[in-house]
């Protein structure tokens, strides 16, 4: 049955099985420190495999980001486009990212979450300093592309693959054998995306089960108020807010979309980074939604560093949650300020996990609430980090038909076809043809005479 069973339907089964297994290990008690399936199991294998699988994934951001956002520049061949397709993803990835605090706002106000609760603090919780925006800003142009790479540092990357791009096409039709070159190169890199999705069952599951029998499910329900508020605005922005916002603005079906988004959600909410979810995002959106590489190879990177959806919806029900357990009241305008506040700290933090605590901090410090106060929710954070992850991607990959739709740069027929994007799989076989024809180019192709030549001069 796990044989002929699609990927996807894989995925999921090793996402509820990892969910279950984890809790089990969890309250059974059998994860206890020093034992031997904390030991080997938790922290030994299970870590081993979730690690790898995310190394893997991450091991392609930096190359795919860097490839496809040089051939993205080169497709659409207009730097006034290219102005208008980033001014326009920059507008909605904000719109849509105050939407959702607001909304958070909104529901915590409602319910009034936190009011009269008497808890605590578990954890002490030490504040991380964000980058200043001036220097989030004035790093975007990097002194030394090679170590922005080393480090991940997106808004950098992007930068210098823009640069590059529009110097390929100053140089006009000379360069035309590089964009080719750089196109397969971008084609292989997908393929090595392939080959991770295919192992993807067997890291979801690693990464869950582990994650479950570590944080179990107990902290929720001392939380109950706070999580369910929180669950409720994240549920609330990406299915309603944002399926709205994709309908009207695009026309695009709504089932398509949430149906193709799952693995990617999957990928986030495994992970807990946008970041690292990038290939698959990146993947799901051109390969299975039909959105054009010009467009998808700067929304999909830009987005997972500044927009944030879910991590904003978290910074607006924390601030409600605890300004009402430490009895401040906040104004109108602190409520501005806060959405104010997460918006702008959304484009400094990269989609990583745990960053969302840290964009708290910047944003307390702010309207005057005590930093302390983090140390209330930090841990169900953990989990609520997934969650808010797989809602940041929704956004990502929603905004990104969006702007690909109302640019023309999107493939309807794929969008539509529920199978588009789904054969390309790996089971450890390369196609016949492909090996016979690489077999004949170096038997007797270019590289075969140059060799030749080489060896006759000795
Ligand atoms: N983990 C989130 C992301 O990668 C950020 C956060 O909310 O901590 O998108």
């Amino acid at each position: 049955m796990w044989k002929n069973m699609g990927l996807t339907g894989k995925i999921i089964v090793a996402m509820v099985i990892g969910i279950i297994l984890g809790l089990f290990i969890n309250y059974s008690g059998l994860n206890a420190e020093g034992g031997f399936v904390h030991t080997y199991i938790t922290n030994g294998f299970l870590a081993i495999v979730g690690k790898l699988f995310v190394n893997s994934l991450k091991m392609l951001v930096v190359p795919l980001v860097l490839i496809s956002l040089i051939c993205g520049v080169c497709g659409i061949g207009d730097i006034r486009l290219l102005g208008r397709i980033g001014s326009k993803t920059f507008f909605i990835y904000m719109m849509t990212t105050a939407l959702a605090i607001a909304t958070a706002i909104g529901l915590g106000i409602v319910f009034g979450i936190g009011k009269g609760m008497d808890i605590e603090t578990e954890a002490a919780f030490e504040a991380e300093s964000a980058p200043p925006l001036l220097d989030v800003f004035s790093n975007i142009i990097p002194s030394n592309p090679i170590s922005a790479m080393a480090n991940g540092d997106m808004l950098s990357i992007i930068f210098f693959a823009i640069l590059i791009g529009i110097s390929i096409l100053m140089v006009g039709k000379p360069a035309k054998g590089l964009v080719q070159s750089l196109e397969l190169i971008n084609e292989v890199i997908l393929k090595m995306v392939t080959i991770i999705m295919n192992l993807a069952p067997y890291g979801v599951f690693a990464l869950l089960t582990k994650a479950m029998a570590e944080l179990g499910l107990d902290l929720i329900w001392s939380l109950l108020g706070y999580v369910a508020v929180l669950v409720g605005s994240l549920a609330f922005h990406f299915f309603i807010t944002m399926m709205i916002v994709l309908k009207l603005f695009s026309g695009l079906s709504i089932k398509t979309f949430l149906v193709k988004m799952r693995e990617v959600q999957i990928f986030a909410f495994s992970t807990s980074s946008s970041n690292a979810t990038i290939p698959i995002t990146l993947r799901t959106v051109t390969k299975r939604m039909g959105v054009d590489n010009s467009v998808a190879s700067f929304t999909v990177p830009f987005g997972a560093t500044i927009n944030m959806d879910g991590t904003a919806i978290m910074q607006g029900t924390a601030t409600i949650f605890i300004a009402n357990i430490y009895g401040i009241d906040l104004s109108v305008t602190d409520y501005l300020v806060v959405i104010l506040m997460s918006v702008l700290a959304s484009i400094g933090t990269a989609g990583v996990p745990g960053v969302g605590l840290i964009m708290l901090s910047m944003v307390f410090a702010q309207v005057g609430l005590p930093i302390e106060g983090i140390g209330l929710i930090l841990g169900v954070d953990r989990i609520l980090d997934m969650l808010r992850t797989a809602v940041n991607v929704g956004g990502d990959a929603a905004v990104t038909a969006i702007v690909a739709k109302s640019e023309n740069k999107m493939d309807i027929a794929i969008y539509n076809d529920p199978d588009a994007g789904t054969k390309d799989v790996f089971d450890g076989h390369i196609d016949e043809n492909n090996e016979r024809e690489f077999s004949e180019v170096f038997s007797d192709g270019v590289m075969g005479s140059e060799y030749d030549d080489v060896d006759r001069r000795r």
